[in-house]
């Protein structure tokens, strides 16, 4: 078992409701257990400016599954989703990135671990360092516009929050 970091963003449609079922579609994995969650936040965008505010979380779960197979994973809640990318950074329904996979350094094509950017990006930082306090956060970095949205209980009670 791997203790592996992702990060969930979602601008388009009912935001909540989609960032939901990608965590439930997670938990419903069965070689991925213990899932963790930070609380919501919402950002600006970023790098494509002209789009709506996204809804952001941070998850901490256990997998069996390799990194390239946890992508896939990733990738399956997408589509499920049906996410429709039309432009690079643009809207999209829901984004999973893998922020941290165990220790593992890992440069291909289709994967890097650390994700690249996620050391410029607080609406990345924020929630993670609620699942990973030790995470050192630059000053500069606290000025980007991100705000609490909601904080959870639990995984069920996100799940279960249907206002
Ligand atoms: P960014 O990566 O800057 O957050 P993005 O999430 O909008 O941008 P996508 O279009 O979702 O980018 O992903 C492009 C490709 O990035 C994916 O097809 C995937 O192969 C690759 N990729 C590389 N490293 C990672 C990672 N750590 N997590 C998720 N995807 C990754
Ligand atoms: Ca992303
Ligand atoms: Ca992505």
């Amino acid at each position: 078992m791997t203790v592996a970091y992702l990060s969930l963003g979602s601008n388009l449609g009912d935001r909540k409701a989609q960032l939901q079922e990608a965590v439930r579609l997670l938990q419903a994995n069965p070689a991925i257990s213990n899932v963790k969650m930070s609380s919501v936040y919402e950002t600006a965008p970023v790098g494509y400016l002209d789009q709506g505010a996204f809804l952001n979380l941070a998850v901490r779960l256990e997998t069996s599954l390799s990194p390239l197979e946890l992508l896939d994973a990733c990738q399956g809640i997408e589509q499920t989703l049906q996410r429709e990318r039309l432009v690079r950074w643009g809207p999209r329904t829901v984004d999973l990135d893998i922020l941290l996979y165990g220790q593992e350094q890992l440069v291909t094509e289709k994967l890097t671990i650390p994700h690249p950017r996620m050391s410029e990006r607080a609406f990345v930082l924020v929630p993670l360092r609620e699942l990973l306090p030790s995470l050192a956060i630059t000053e500069e970095l606290e000025t980007q516009e991100i705000q609490l949205w909601k904080a959870y209980s639990s995984v069920t009670a996100f799940l279960m929050d249907e206002n």
